[in-house]
């Protein structure tokens, strides 16, 4: 059980390692990523996987629920996962790096949908058209606050105007919104999960992550992803952009055709929702 207790631990303190927010990080809270593979080295990415291989005999679904007692990690069902893709859709720092329309295509490939996580601040350099397709298609878009940093460091009052501001510019894209927020960087406070219940939204973290802003190898993303799915899961998987984590693009792809092989179908959490046992 103490085994159990240090690994939990070391989970979250490898999870929620922040970054310092000054005035250039503040709007991205990604500086500390690898942009691309080259920029890890072949040791830190050897010790990144064996951590977090270690970390997942815990199991995802016993880690969320002792982290996050009151969020929602997954879900009752036989033959259903939800696809939740964080930070959509572009960062500001990277004009150029929009996949928004790749995303759509290859989801609709694989007649999967997803739950979008849209960083208010990440939508600058998406068309608007790609993200009208995106739901045209059955996707959902949901709130995952201004900015990407951990918001448990931030005064609640910024926090809500952030939450407020994020969801009025998805309005413009879908009037209903689904109730769905995700804390950027899991971090959340109780002070935070009542002005989330204030606006009528529930907190969903998930019980399949790969660590996937930190562990630049789509192949090894998927196989991680596949082994720990289970149906009723809700897998969390970060947008890929050009130049940026472009690596999920491929790990994305591998998980889809996966998951397609397993017989589970992929929905958003709302789509899951729906459909699950009570
Ligand atoms: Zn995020």
């Amino acid at each position: 059980m103490n085994n159990c207790k240090y690994l939990i631990f070391l989970f979250f303190s490898f999870l929620f390692l922040s970054p310092n927010l000054n005035e250039e990080s503040l709007n991205l809270g990604r500086d500390k990523d690898p942009r691309v593979v080259e920029d890890i080295s072949k040791y830190k990415l050897f010790y990144r996987k064996s951590i977090w291989k270690v970390l997942s005999y815990i199991g995802g679904r016993n880690i969320s629920s002792l982290a996050f007692p009151k969020s929602i990690s997954y879900f009752n069902s036989s033959n259903k996962v939800a696809l939740t893709i964080d930070d959509g859709f572009c960062g500001i720092d990277n004009p150029d790096g929009d996949m928004t329309k790749e995303i759509a295509d290859l989801l609709k490939k694989y007649n999967a949908k997803a739950t979008f996580f849209v960083t208010g601040s990440h939508i600058l350099n998406t068309k608007e058209s790609d993200i009208v397709n995106l739901l045209k298609n059955g996707n959902e878009i949901a709130n995952h606050n201004m900015y990407d940093i951990p918001y448990k460091n931030i005064p609640i009052n910024q926090f809500e105007n952030d939450l407020i501001e994020t969801k009025s510019i998805l309005n413009k894209f879908s009037k209903n919104l689904p109730k769905w927020y995700r804390a950027p960087h899991a971090s959340i406070s109780d002070d935070m999960h009542e002005i989330i219940k204030k606006h009528n939204l529930k907190h969903v973290v998930g019980d399949v992550f790969a660590n996937d802003t930190s562990i630049p190898d789509a192949n090894w993303i998927s196989s991680f992803i596949l082994k720990n799915v289970k149906p009723g899961s809700v897998i969390i998987i970060h947008m890929p952009e050009r130049g940026i984590r472009e690596w999920n693009y491929l790990a994305l792809e591998n998980i889809l055709k996966g998951l397609k092989e397993e017989k589970l179908e992929i929905v958003t959490l709302t789509e899951l929702e729906q459909k699950s046992a009570k």
